[in-house]
């Protein structure tokens, strides 16, 4: 074979009020399930009760989401329907489903409430295990529905943090380039480009557009996006650079002073292009985008942690995983 084969999801549908239409969007994209299961949180099944109900679910299973202790008792419960997995929630749920669908190999969609990270569409579960956060490797969702009414209600903190989770796609690259120049890591081409292209279009936005189906359909796209660059490059090194190693490690390391991943990411960013990578905002001012976007002010009024501590972090970002990254540079000189 001279092609590499790469699964793109079977459904993407993004609109207003489209959460009471998923049997609707599910057939005309030709998807066909007996069963479906939707598995959610209580509060917002409670908010949204009617239009999902709009709906046929064979089973609704609530969640709290976020850790594995939950996942045997889910697993266990959808073995018994052959069908489809309805995942609608936050991060944490959509990775909840993301864990239990891969271990109990069932194909599952899902229906983001918030767009605070990456998780949308990634082969990636972040999840609690005694209290730690691990990342473990999943199937990615057959497709995603994103409804823009849902995600307007969410708290417009998690929008900021999605925004800088996504733009920090523009990081990770330069890491990867200055793998392949010092230490020759191979590049994969096509997972950079489209993983830059993920963010590219989000540059020309501002604080005010922020709620705007405009502005919401090129962050979801780029969301997708970015997920298939990851699926393409077969690891998250296209998407997760230095400023990824420094919120997981504030995670690992000082969970007591944690706070909402893309912010994190979005801190770490900013004071890595500044401070530490040469010619980093020549095409593109992170530093400026993140102020005209608003993404600073949120991430200083949400983060427990001053830039004059962002050195101390750095020995603990280069234990939490082997990645030659900005750091390895650092500590050479
Ligand atoms: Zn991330």
């Amino acid at each position: 074979m001279f092609y590499n084969f790469v699964r793109t999801p079977a459904i993407v549908k993004t609109g207003m009020g489209i959460l009471g239409k998923i049997d609707e969007l599910l057939h005309t994209s030709h998807l066909h399930f007996p069963q479906k299961v939707l598995i959610t949180q209580k509060h917002l099944y409670d908010i949204y009760r009617e239009s999902l109900l709009r709906n046929e679910f064979c089973d609704i299973i609530f969640v709290e989401g976020g850790n594995t202790e939950e996942a045997a008792g889910i697993i266990s419960q959808i073995k018994e329907n052959d069908g489809l997995l309805i995942a609608f929630g936050g991060g944490s749920v959509l990775d909840l489903v993301k864990y239990c669908a891969d271990k109990a190999d069932k194909p599952y969609i899902n229906i983001p409430s918030a767009l605070s990270n990456d998780a949308v569409y990634s082969c990636v579960a972040r999840l609690t295990r005694n209290g730690k956060k691990y990342s473990f490797g999943v199937q990615p969702p057959i497709g995603l529905i994103v409804d823009f009414d849902v995600v307007r209600h969410s708290p417009a903190t998690l929008l900021y943090a999605g925004v800088a989770d996504l733009v920090s796609n523009l990081s990770a690259l330069q890491d990867w380039k200055l793998a392949h120049k010092n230490i020759h890591e191979s590049i994969n081409e096509i997972a950079y480009m489209l993983s830059k292209q993920s963010v590219i279009p989000l540059f020309r936005y501002k604080e005010s557009d922020l709620l705007t189906e405009d502005f919401l359909f090129d962050l979801t796209n780029g969301l997708i996006t970015s997920g298939l660059s990851m699926i393409i490059c077969g690891s998250t090194r296209v998407t997760s650079g230095a400023e990824h190693l420094i919120s997981h490690a504030i995670d690992e390391y000082f969970h007591n002073r944690s706070s909402i991943h893309g912010l994190q990411v979005g801190w770490a960013h900013e004071i890595i292009n500044r401070k530490y990578r040469t010619g980093a905002n020549d095409d593109y001012d992170i530093t400026e985008y993140f102020n005209r976007m608003g993404v600073l002010k949120v991430i200083h009024n949400n983060l427990d942690w001053e830039e004059s501590e962002f050195d101390s972090l750095i020995p603990y970002a280069k234990k939490i995983r082997n990645r030659y990254t900005i750091f390895n540079t650092i500590m050479e000189k």
